[in-house]
């Protein structure tokens, strides 16, 4: 299927039940409805000149119109490139001009951010823009009123394939420059597909996305995933914030909810937690980054989501490659990142030999199958470092397969830390640290040091109201509990750390920040 067709057959199956909920503005469409809408749109594209492969950037925090456009590019093939919100606008200049966009459907501003400024200022030096519509403006309505008739769609979706090129997301940029993932509609749709299936999604199901839609977790694990079993898709806000989130689940009765683990940990700290009714929610996905021990347990006991799985991807495949599943225990949702998916393959390998490891025992993680992605935008080059001749994804994460095929995350080859020649996991000392109950997040980096090589700092940040930890207090509460070179040489209490727009640590910054401020 392309994603037009299965997106015409959910409707088809389902065209009364509810498809979209927008929380701020209080739309919402059924499935028939925003069918209408996303033909309506497809055709105005293809009236202003928009064609199959052409490239369209969307630049919008998480809003209708992204679905709207989302599904309007794929039913005429049009390549949709993802624009992350917080980008400024040397990025921006960036991935329009990476990427050859066209067509540029963006918000006019969100938050501080004066995007129709930037797209002024940025305009002179992208040679391939021609068109710029922005959100609400007349030319946006317009788009909805052409007048061209539903035989020209039908037209256009006999000229795409399955295997065409449709989307084009930048990764986070967790660990250096955001890299182009060229993605096909058979890449996206049955990874979306999938994960609906292991969430056991039925068109009985309202997921709440407070993940973004640039991002995959956002357009393939939610709304594409939503849409290809029926579900509905739930917009608490445009950006993220706890009480919009934990309102939206109350309101529209969501069975599932996403998030990174930082998402869930400000929604259980919000004060009035305790008086949502959250009743509804029986799954939901946690992603992106290692889940805390203790972060799961409160999910599945405060939030009572029982099923929620743990899912782990990468952008480069589609993204999802494990995930656990209802029924695995909750010890194994917490220590792993569950089995791989259905038509997909793992292994774990020394990353310098190539050779697989035995099984529980760490090495560099790879995927193969229908969703690697079909490879970076124009960088043939960085695309061969990461894909080899077999097909495999090098993941660059670090991971452990046991006897069963249950895979944990120990971290990623670029944030080992290797201390007087120990190898370290910053993840094993975070979930120590996380066990201190004055710590609401921690996060550990390896820092140079002259005579170890590297020494470990760890980054804080307290609960309201208690005393920050000092080296020495942090010294006493690792005694005898971690061996003694994985004790943090530096502590550093924070307020905020230093984070990617899809909520993850951003470790090089702070590593940087470090080295500043060590002198
Ligand atoms: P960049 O590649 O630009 O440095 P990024 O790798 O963070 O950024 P994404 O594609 O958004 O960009 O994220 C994929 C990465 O996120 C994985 O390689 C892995 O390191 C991490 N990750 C995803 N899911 C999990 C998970 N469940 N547990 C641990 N880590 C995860
Ligand atoms: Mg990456």
């Amino acid at each position: 299927d392309t994603i037009g067709d299965n997106f015409d057959r959910t409707v088809a199956a389902c065209g009364d039940r509810d498809a979209l909920v927008d929380l701020p503005s209080g739309r919402r469409w059924t499935y028939r409805e925003l069918q209408a809408d996303v033909d309506a749109l497809a055709l105005g594209l293809l009236a202003n000149g928009v064609s199959k492969g052409d490239r369209v950037g969307i630049w919008a925090p998480n809003c209708p119109e992204w679905t709207l456009t989302q599904y309007a590019t794929a039913k005429i093939g049009a390549i949709l490139v993802n624009i992350n919100p917080s980008y400024r606008a040397h990025e921006l200049e960036y991935v329009l001009n990476q990427s050859g966009v066209s067509t540029l459907v963006a918000a006019e501003s969100f938050k501080t951010s004066d995007y129709a400024a930037m797209i002024d200022e940025v305009r002179p030096r992208c040679d391939t823009l021609s068109n710029v519509v922005l959100l609400g403006s007349p030319k946006w309505t317009e788009l909805f009123e052409s007048e061209g008739d539903s035989g020209k769609l039908v037209a256009a979706s006999r000229q795409l394939s399955a295997d065409d090129p449709i989307n084009l997301q930048y990764t986070s940029g967790t660990t250096g420059f955001p890299k182009g993932a060229t993605l096909s509609h058979h890449n996206i749709l049955n990874n979306g597909f999938s994960v609906g299936q292991l969430c056991n999604y039925t068109e009985e199901d309202r997921i709440c996305i407070p993940v973004p839609f640039y991002h995959c977790f956002g357009m393939v694990m939610g709304n594409l995933a939503a849409t290809s079993h029926g579900a509905c898709m739930v917009i608490p806000a445009p950006g993220f914030d706890p009480a919009s989130t934990l309102r939206a689940v109350q309101a529209e009765r969501c069975t599932s909810l996403y998030g990174v683990p930082t998402m869930f940990i400000a929604e259980l700290a919000e004060n009035d937690f305790d008086d949502y009714d959250l009743s509804t929610l029986r799954t939901g996905i946690m992603a992106g980054s290692p889940c805390p021990v203790e972060v799961m347990k409160q999910v599945i006991d405060r939030m009572g989501m029982a099923e929620v799985s743990i899912c782990y991807g990468m952008t480069e495949t589609s993204p999802v490659s494990n995930q656990t599943r209802a029924d695995d225990s909750v010890e194994r949702r917490v220590s792993t990142v569950g089995r791989v998916g259905p038509h997909l393959e793992v292994k774990v390998v020394d990353p310098v030999t190539g050779l697989t490891m035995p099984r529980g025992e760490p090495g560099e993680l790879c995927t193969r199958g229908y969703s690697v992605m079909l490879g970076y935008w124009n960088q043939p080059d960085k695309t061969a470092e990461s894909i080899d001749s077999a097909r495999w994804m090098h993941t660059g994460d670090l991971a452990v397969m046991d006897d069963d095929g249950y895979v944990s995350i120990t971290g990623r080859i670029k944030d080992m830390v290797i201390r007087g020649g120990e190898n370290i996991y910053p993840r094993e000392i975070e979930e120590f640290l996380y066990t201190h109950p004055d710590v609401l997040d921690a996060q550990v980096i390896g820092v140079p040091d002259a005579k170890y090589g590297e020494e470990l700092m760890a980054w804080l940040r307290m609960r309201e109201g208690a005393e920050p930890l000092t080296v020495e207090t942090l010294r006493e509460f690792c005694q005898g509990k971690l061996a003694h070179y994985k004790v943090p040489r530096y502590v550093r209490v924070v307020d905020d750390f230093p984070m990617t727009v899809t909520g993850k640590v951003r470790k090089v910054e702070m590593r940087q920040q470090a080295v500043d401020l060590l002198g």
